[in-house]
């Protein structure tokens, strides 16, 4: 057996398979990583999704927020990877997946049990009354946006720096990990705590660990079972082909 055979004979004989992701899944849908070489920080100042310093000058973050995430990475669409994901949820094959991607591209593929351990960018929060809007382009039509029931400014409803995990996210994701017999690593490194943590927590319990990377990562050699080395578009389309064959 080759390894995609193999991945797709975990797929098969496993109870519950839980799918976790991180940028590596979505930048072959254009969206850069924040962090490495041609990462985000490399062009733009952390400064702006600080918590602090958004309520402090929030009309010249948003300028820079609205261009990276709403003008530019808000055009991306789902790809190979996101759609193979789905279509084993819809068929029954995968019960959960968690995602610390922020864009949405998994629930745009199809994928309907989805956790968002860092929230998502297609949201807009109100942290003075809760309040949560779903994105349009009126929003943004002028900037800062404003909360329309209390005046508040409203941020994007994903985790900036200085800010907690989603609680309830966070515990349904830890809960997810300790259920899975598989659990399938795509595209993270394990460098952003205490997300890296989740895979780690699996193995503990038991699941068998798939990874899928384009490089080693911090898990590759401490807790993987069977490392895949490719993008994650490849590895997901020869999968779903085994699979499926
Ligand atoms: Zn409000």
């Amino acid at each position: 057996m080759n390894q995609y055979q193999k991945a797709a004979a975990l797929i098969k004989n496993s109870k519950h398979t839980t799918v976790f992701t991180g940028a590596g899944v979505s930048v072959e849908s254009g969206v850069p990583p924040f962090r490495g070489e041609n990462g985000l920080w490399n062009e733009y100042d952390p400064k702006i999704l600080d918590l602090r310093n958004f309520y402090k000058s929030p009309e010249a973050s948003w300028v820079i927020i609205k261009e990276i995430f709403y003008d530019y990475f808000g055009k991306a669409e789902p790809n190979k990877a996101h759609q193979v994901i789905a279509r084993l949820e819809k068929d029954g094959h995968l019960e959960t997946v968690i995602t610390q991607n922020i864009d949405n591209l998994h629930q745009e593929a199809g994928s309907q049990n989805v956790l968002e351990f860092h929230g998502n960018s297609r949201f807009l929060i109100c942290n003075e009354c809760g309040k949560r809007y779903k994105l349009t382009k009126e929003l943004l039509s002028e900037l800062p946006p404003k909360c329309k029931t209390c005046g508040e400014v409203l941020k994007p409803d994903f985790v900036f720096f200085g800010e907690a995990i989603p609680e309830e996210e966070e515990k349904l994701s830890f809960a997810e990990a300790e259920k899975a017999d598989l659990f399938i690593l795509i595209g993270t490194t394990g460098e952003i705590q205490p997300a890296s943590l989740i895979p780690v927590v699996a193995k503990s319990k038991g699941a068998k660990i798939l990874e899928i990377n384009i490089e080693k990562s911090n898990f590759t050699d401490d807790i993987t079972d069977l490392f895949i080395q490719a993008k994650a578009t490849e590895a997901l389309a020869k999968i779903e082909s085994e699979f499926y064959a």
